[in-house]
């Protein structure tokens, strides 16, 4: 039996223990801040010692890129049995995560590091609009300052930033969008289609797939994420997110693990990612991987569960955490034959929705259109 410890208590690994149940594969979680294994799906916390998960489990995967420096989970995270252990010691760190980039000659945003206070204003000077993101710790839009062309600086903690931020050119995209894919011990990929994304205030809200128009991306994006995990000797699966602009990629950055932009996978393929995450990590051999028709996703946020989303098309995925604003505590996933179709049923979700979640597929639909 290949059983797989994921380093992480949260709904990502809850969902790859739902998805290893399928081929009766063992996935248990660890959740570092509580220092407990969370077995399975279940609600049950047990101590566990170091020696117990060498025993227990040959290989060790990730749901979330930091964990606390202390105890048993900054080890396992460091242990070669941990398939991300590269992606850990180079992504968390944008700097790192930049520079790796520009090494791998893969575009990106343009970016400066802001290592003195000054640093800021003469990125300014040279990219006009900026995005200001700390180097680490950020997530779902907090640890960054987006400031347009002529915007106040004022917003930005500058002092405090000085050499633990970059500052990035704001790139005028035409829409974001992102690859997810998979990747073997053996080295054999897989991937799935281009992903449009839809964030408000740097938090994922709506996500259509396979993104309309995007045949031609599609090989580079996959070219980009190969060297990445390549590069990263990296197994199981993992994200990139683009700023798709004059009909070219930039990264915006990468996702070590399952990620949010995949969830969509669920209804809108036969294996999801978090399927191919267990399979690749528990040796199951590469396989055929067949995705349905336009699918969309929808985020769940701040809100409490609601009876009548059962009533709306569409299938929730409900984390089970506690309710709290900007928290992501599920998604739904709708499937239907044309973005016509998604439209119709996402007007059920209105209430769950930013407004202006129209345009988003208007705009799908008219770059189908050419
Ligand atoms: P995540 O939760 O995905 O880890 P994050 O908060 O760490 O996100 P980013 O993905 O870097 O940070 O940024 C969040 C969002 O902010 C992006 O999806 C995009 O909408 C916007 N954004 C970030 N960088 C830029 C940029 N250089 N130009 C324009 N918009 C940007
Ligand atoms: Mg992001």
């Amino acid at each position: 039996m290949n059983r797989v410890l994921v380093l992480g208590g949260g709904q990502l690994g809850l969902m790859m223990a739902e998805a290893a149940a399928r081929l009766g594969l063992v996935v248990d979680r660890y959740d570092p801040e509580r220092a407990v294994l969370l077995p399975g799906t279940s609600d049950l916390a047990v101590p566990i010692t170091w020696e117990e998960c060498m025993e227990r489990y040959p290989v060790i995967t990730v749901e979330r890129e930091a964990f606390p420096d202390t105890g048993l989970s900054a080890r396992l995270a460091a242990s070669d049995r941990c398939v991300a252990r590269g992606a850990l010691a180079t992504i968390p760190d944008r700097f790192d995560q930049k520079s790796m980039l520009d090494r791998l000659g893969i575009p990106t945003a343009p970016w400066r590091l802001l290592d003195r206070v000054e640093d800021l204003s003469a990125a300014v000077a040279e990219f006009g609009g900026v995005v200001v993101k700390a180097r680490s710790g950020g997530y779902d839009g907090r640890g960054t300052w987006i400031i347009g062309e002529g915007g106040d600086l004022g917003t930005v903690p500058a002092d405090e930033l000085a050499g633990r931020a970059i500052v990035e050119k704001k790139i005028p995209f035409r829409r974001e969008l992102s690859i997810v894919g998979a990747r073997n011990p053996a080295g054999e990929t897989l991937f799935y289609p281009l992903t449009r994304n839809w964030h408000v205030d740097g938090i994922l809200r709506l996500s259509l797939a396979p993104a309309v128009a995007s045949a031609a991306l599609q090989p580079h994006a996959e070219d980009i994420l190969r060297r990445i995990m390549e590069e990263l000797d990296y197994a199981g699966v993992m994200a990139v997110e683009f700023f798709e602009q004059d009909g070219e990629l930039l990264v915006n950055e990468i996702a070590p693990r399952v990620h949010n932009s995949g969830h969509w996978t669920h209804e809108g393929a036969d294996w999801s990612q978090f399927d191919l995450h267990v399979h690749a990590l528990a040796g199951v051999p590469l396989h055929a991987l067949n995705v349905h028709g336009p699918t969309a996703m929808v985020n769940l946020i701040g809100t409490p569960f609601d009876q009548a989303w059962l009533q709306h098309p569409g299938v929730v995925h409900w984390y089970g955490k506690s309710v709290r604003p900007g928290r992501k505590l599920g998604h739904a996933n709708l499937t239907a034959d044309s973005l016509d179709g998604l439209r119709q049923g996402l007007r059920a979700w209105a209430d769950v929705l930013p407004e202006g979640f129209e345009k988003v597929l208007d705009s799908e639909l008219s770059l189908d259109r050419g």
